[in-house]
């Protein structure tokens, strides 16, 4: 990457995209932007953190960024794709990934999505023992090159975000390992069924500390090594460790970053890395939360019992996870003149407001920035992950566009329509 900080690289982006008119305040008061120079140092770290490339596929999970030129982009890095049902699988094979870089994991897959897998190659992770059986049944009639997992829950237990921890006792993702008979009745399942060869265990997501994320993978790892020990060496072939990596909203430093997450699972999982199993990977959020930003124009200001208040054209419709729940999803917000140069200037405590039709579509309260004036912009940080694939179409508010940049060593900002702005007849829908 260039030798900007986060935040000079944003303002460059910022004030260029003003410049070019792709922030406008009448006609573009609304935009997002991935930094591109980013996804691809984000790649690369995580490429370094593993020792043995060879024995490693990584995925990219597509619900956290699910727009089919990042997907190109990523499968040009290197990556593979997770994928959680139809809709992302057809973007994945948009993106040009081959089936056999392709994962698919969801919890419920019908049996035509299972067969249309299976007949293309691409590996799945079945989540239940019905699953599995319906596997079993397309798989007496069908030759697959897909390699066939199963997911189970570790059951370790939750991070600080109840609704994003996928291994507590009662998650409804996986094969509850700990619950009576589950465990050998996987084991049988192995010894029924030979092309079951991988097992999977996805345990996350925000919030997770990495000793919970390493406690539920190496229980993962020691059931297939009891299946390995009871019905012979290899014959689990392959780890899926899932995502789930956390990401840092609180400032621009990219902690922990993979090497912490590599150095974690090594001292408490040694054995994934002495060449037994193949692994896969399928980070989202730490691989583009950080590289992506919202910004968005001030249409007004006013002040309600006291408090300054910004109304501004981003709400809920692009970041409903922090309008709805404000204190597991608070956002950095950065203030910005018309120019796009960043504001300087006292804090003032100041509601930023969006533009939805309900008292609580706030993005921040009482946030301390500089004070703004209409026709200002804002940022949202750290955008760049489960915003632009959560759209929440309430008002019918259309989508903004998403434009990547890239910034060259002298300043310049290059950008690419990653995609365009949902117009207002995209929105008149009839039967
Ligand atoms: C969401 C998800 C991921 C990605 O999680 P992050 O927290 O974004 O890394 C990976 N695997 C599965 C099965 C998922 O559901």
């Amino acid at each position: 990457m260039t030798g900007f900080q986060a935040a000079e690289r944003r303002e460059l982006v910022l004030r260029a995209a003003v410049r070019r008119g792709l922030l406008h305040p009448e006609d573009a008061v609304l935009a997002a932007f991935v930094d591109l120079d980013g996804v691809a140092a984000s790649v690369a770290a995580l490429h370094r953190a593993f020792p043995d490339p060879a024995a490693v596929t990584h995925t990219f999970a597509a619900k956290a960024n699910c727009l089919v030129p990042v997907l190109e982009r990523l499968r040009r890095l290197g990556m593979g794709c997770e994928v959680a049902g139809p809709g992302e699988l057809a973007q994945a094979l948009a993106a040009g990934f081959a089936p056999e870089r392709i994962v698919l994991d969801s919890p419920a897959k019908t049996r035509p999505e299972l067969r249309r897998a299976l007949e293309l190659g691409i590996a799945v992770n079945a989540d239940s023992f019905q699953e599995l059986d319906r596997i079993a049944a397309i798989l007496t009639t069908l030759r697959t090159r897909s390699r066939i997992g199963v997911r189970v829950n570790p059951q370790v237990g939750v991070g600080s975000i109840a609704a994003m921890s996928t291994a507590t006792a009662t998650a409804k993702f996986g094969i509850a390992l700990d619950d009576e008979g589950n465990a050998e009745r996987l084991l049988h399942a192995f010894r029924q069924w030979p092309w079951l060869t991988w097992v999977h265990a996805h345990v996350g997501s925000q919030g997770c500390p990495l000793e919970l994320i390493a406690e539920g993978i190496g229980k993962a790892a020691a059931f297939a090594d009891r299946v390995n020990g009871e019905l012979g060496r290899h014959r689990v072939e392959g780890l899926d460790l899932g995502g789930g990596l956390p990401v840092n909203f609180d400032d621009d430093r990219t902690s922990p970053g993979f090497d912490a997450y590599v150095a974690c699972l090594r001292a408490r999982v040694p054995a994934l890395f002495d060449g037994g199993y193949r692994l896969v990977t399928e980070f989202g959020r730490a691989l583009l939360a950080k590289n992506g930003f919202t910004a968005a124009y001030v249409e007004y200001t006013k002040t309600a019992g006291g408090r300054p208040i910004a109304i501004t054209h981003a709400g809920a419709q692009v970041a409903a996870r922090t309008v709805f729940l404000p204190d597991t999803w608070p956002l950095r917000i950065s203030a910005h003149d018309p120019t796009g140069t960043a504001r300087t200037g006292p804090p003032v405590p100041q509601d930023i407001a969006g533009p939805c039709c309900f008292a609580g579509d706030l993005i921040a309260r009482a946030r301390p920035l500089p004070l703004l004036a209409p026709g200002d912009l804002v940022a949202l940080l750290d955008t760049g992950a489960y915003f632009f694939s959560t759209p929440y179409h309430y008002n019918s508010l259309p989508e903004p566009a998403v434009h990547g940049a890239t910034v060259t060593a002298d300043g310049t900002v290059r950008f690419e329509l990653l995609r365009p702005a949902q117009r207002i007849e995209d929105l008149i829908v009839r039967p």
